[in-house]
């Protein structure tokens, strides 16, 4: 089975939406004003287009997002439920299941694409899901930091005996997969993130996208 959220993950959110119970608190304060999130104001609905992978095939589904108003500064903020990622169709089960295959084996783009024998692909169509769409989510998933680091913090208020840190600073990616200084940086970045984001789900049943990475900005 490719990573994937579902039709009914994006369809329980537009549940949600049209209940009117998508509230700003879990968003962080106004970075423009300092504003706390309780006072943010519904602003505007975005209709978005997430593709997800159902029996191998890439399907549009389309959901609205709410996009929340600081009522001193005007400043706007999208709600992002948590099986997205700011301006990316794929949803976050795609970008970091794809991501963390890629990252924790010896495989190519091209290797890390293929579910069993093949790639997702685009209906009516002979496009897949191009190798080249994996590297540019580890360079995204690469960007997060305050994420990751208040998830490990938690992982280690949870457990502080945990061997999290010890095997994060072991990390060491093939030297296959890079060329650049730069490269390598983001592969060790994206891959601890990956390797946070499990050990919170095994730890908390709960994804770092759930809740912290709102909290975060998502950075
Ligand atoms: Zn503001």
């Amino acid at each position: 089975m490719p990573p994937t959220a579902t039709y009914e993950d994006i369809k329980a959110h537009q549940e949600n939406i049209e209940k009117d119970i998508i509230t700003p608190e879990s968003l962080p304060p106004c970075p423009r004003c300092d504003l706390e999130s309780i006072y943010f104001k519904i602003h505007a609905y975005r209709e978005r287009r997430f593709l997800i992978i159902v029996e191998m095939i890439i399907r549009a589904v389309f959901c609205p997002l709410v996009r929340f108003k600081c009522p001193a500064c005007r400043k706007t903020f999208t709600f992002y439920p948590d099986f997205a990622v700011p301006h990316k169709h794929y949803t976050r089960q795609s970008i970091v299941g794809f991501a963390a295959g890629y990252l924790a084996s010896e495989t190519t783009y091209e290797q890390a694409v293929m579910v069993e024998e093949s790639a997702p692909g685009y209906p009516n169509s002979d496009a897949t899901l191009a190798p080249s769409s994996i590297h540019r989510w580890i360079s995204r998933l690469a960007h997060y930091t305050q994420t990751p680091r208040r998830a490990l913090n938690l992982l280690l208020q949870k457990n502080p005996a945990s061997p999290i840190c010890r095997d994060l600073a072991q990390l060491s990616p093939s030297g296959r997969k890079f060329r650049s200084e730069r490269r390598l940086e983001q592969l060790i970045r994206s891959e601890k993130l990956a390797m946070i984001e499990a050990l919170f789900q095994a730890t908390f049943n709960c994804s770092i996208f759930t809740k912290l990475a709102r909290a975060c900005a998502f950075t």
